[in-house]
């Protein structure tokens, strides 16, 4: 049953082959048996899902289905939950209870599902290997030894390992997509707006989307319709219309244009090159036509992403000052030693790092230099993927430039750290929808394949990402069988 994907487990409560007790249960004696060694869980709320599942199968035994009812996910620990810690992987918020819900909770609870627990996370989404969270390293269930990724390693990892059919993630400059990659599962990253940010605790709100994980992209799609639309208590949530993902996505494959960035591949090491020719042979053997083409500013992506984001982190993390919520530190002589003291003891070092970069880049005589510049940037990064979308449908590349790397081997570097980021960082600051679907193996560790698509053109990733699952068995693969 573990194995099972969400839309297969959606007809098995549907033809009552199982409750939800029974598959919340098994969740959490998965994650029970097995999370200990991953850490993958901050909070594991097993009481609450118990109960909600009870709740759920009389609901069921009465004829009253929801979309997702019984279905067991993780939520993300960045996502507020009402009644259920909330710690976004740090110190600061370590005894945080939420007194409501975030909208991607609130929809995905009223779609049914049950909530086994909170993922752990790089603290506040700032990181690319789940080193930087407060609550330790999470593993990578391919190999222990190595990174999962970040900041949704957490998230990532549960999926992968089958502690759990979904779970949710936020990206901001590839925390759903590179995680996705190296632990070999699906990780989709929706058009800026498309869902809600509310609840959502924010790291840098220009470039901050919600997104889920699974095992297919069926799945994906699946969750997607169920957080995306409008929220009233998020004015940068689109009012588009919310297509049926999942309907769209299993629809007969029409053929498309893909765009390859030559930067994408300058200099890619050769395995990853080998496996990316490789399933661009299948896909252009079924139904796909490729384009050359260009993103010359796309290198540039990650240095103008680290001085927006660290400018905008500055500023939303000033509300962390002992005072409203939070940690507070103690024996403090006078308001300001109370600020300096709580944000010194309860910060880690990235988190640190970050408000210092971003207060310097925001800093009058600096301003002009380095944040101006890097907005700049951002704009011809996105005007570039804008001329790319009048010749192509979708852009194809690696999600990242190698496997996962081993656990300690880039905390001392930040910069290869943040390099871990060079194929994901462009789309965030264009505001684009963009998935990392499986597509084989270096050294037995999962490689993801990133599909890039147009604002709102969701529907068309998810299209290719299920054609492709259809064509090859990547995605069923699972490092249990290692
Ligand atoms: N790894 C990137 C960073 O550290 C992206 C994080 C994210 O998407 N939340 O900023």
């Amino acid at each position: 049953m573990h194995n099972k994907t969400v839309s297969e487990l959606k007809k098995a409560i549907e033809k009552k082959e199982v409750s939800s007790l029974e598959l919340t249960s098994l969740f959490i004696n998965r994650i029970k048996n097995m999370d200990p060694e991953l850490n993958s869980f901050i909070t594991l709320t097993e009481e609450h899902a118990i109960d909600k599942a009870k709740i759920i199968d009389k609901e069921i035994s009465k004829g009253i289905l929801r979309p997702l009812s019984g279905i067991p996910l993780a939520q993300k620990d960045i996502f507020c939950t009402k009644d259920i810690k909330t710690t976004c992987g740090s110190k600061m918020l370590d005894n945080f209870i939420s007194p409501y819900d975030a909208t991607v909770v609130e929809k995905l609870n009223d779609a049914g599902m049950v909530i086994v627990g909170k993922t752990n996370m790089d603290e506040f989404a700032m990181g690319s290997s789940n080193e930087t969270s407060f609550f330790g390293d999470v593993k990578n269930p391919w190999d222990k030894d190595y990174v999962p990724g970040g900041s949704s390693g957490g998230s990532a990892a549960s999926v992968s390992a089958r502690l759990i059919p979904c779970s949710t993630g936020t990206d901001t400059g590839g925390s759903i997509r590179q995680p996705a990659s190296l632990t070999g599962i699906c990780g989709i990253k929706p058009t800026y707006g498309r869902v809600s940010r509310f609840g959502m605790i924010a790291f840098a709100s220009s470039l901050d989307q919600a997104g889920v994980f699974t095992r297919t992209a069926e799945d994906s799609a699946i969750l997607l319709t169920h957080i995306s639309g409008f929220d009233p208590k998020d004015s940068t949530s689109s009012k588009n219309p919310v297509p049926d993902y999942a309907a769209d996505c299993t629809k007969k494959f029409k053929s498309l244009i893909i765009g390859i960035p030559s930067e994408f591949l300058d200099g890619l090491d050769d395995k990853v090159r080998e496996v990316f020719d490789e399933n661009i042979r299948i896909l252009e053997k079924n139904g796909c036509k490729f384009k050359k083409i260009s993103l010359k500013s796309s290198k540039l992506g990650v240095s103008a992403y680290q001085v927006v984001a660290p400018a905008e982190c500055s500023s939303n993390l000033s509300r962390y000052d002992g005072v409203r919520f939070g940690y507070r530190a103690k024996n403090v002589k006078n308001i300001e030693e109370l600020y300096k003291k709580s944000r010194s003891e309860a910060f880690g070092p990235e988190v640190k790092r970050r408000i210092l970069i971003g207060t310097y880049a925001l800093s009058a005589g600096y301003y002009d230099a380095y944040y101006l510049k890097a907005q700049k940037i951002r704009k011809i990064i996105s005007n570039e993927f804008e001329d790319a979308f009048k010749e192509v449908d979708l852009i194809l590349g690696p999600t990242t430039p190698d496997t996962a790397f081993k656990l300690g081997e880039k905390t001392n570097d930040p910069i290869a750290m943040y390099l871990s980021d060079v194929f994901t960082v462009s789309t965030n600051l264009a505001g684009l929808p963009a998935m990392s679907i499986p597509m084989g193996f270096k050294n037995n560790l999962p490689l993801g394949l990133q599909i890039i698509g147009n604002h709102f053109d969701e529907s068309k990733i998810l299209s290719l990402a299920h054609h492709y699952q259809n064509l090859t068995d990547w995605h069923t693969k699972s490092p249990q069988e290692n």
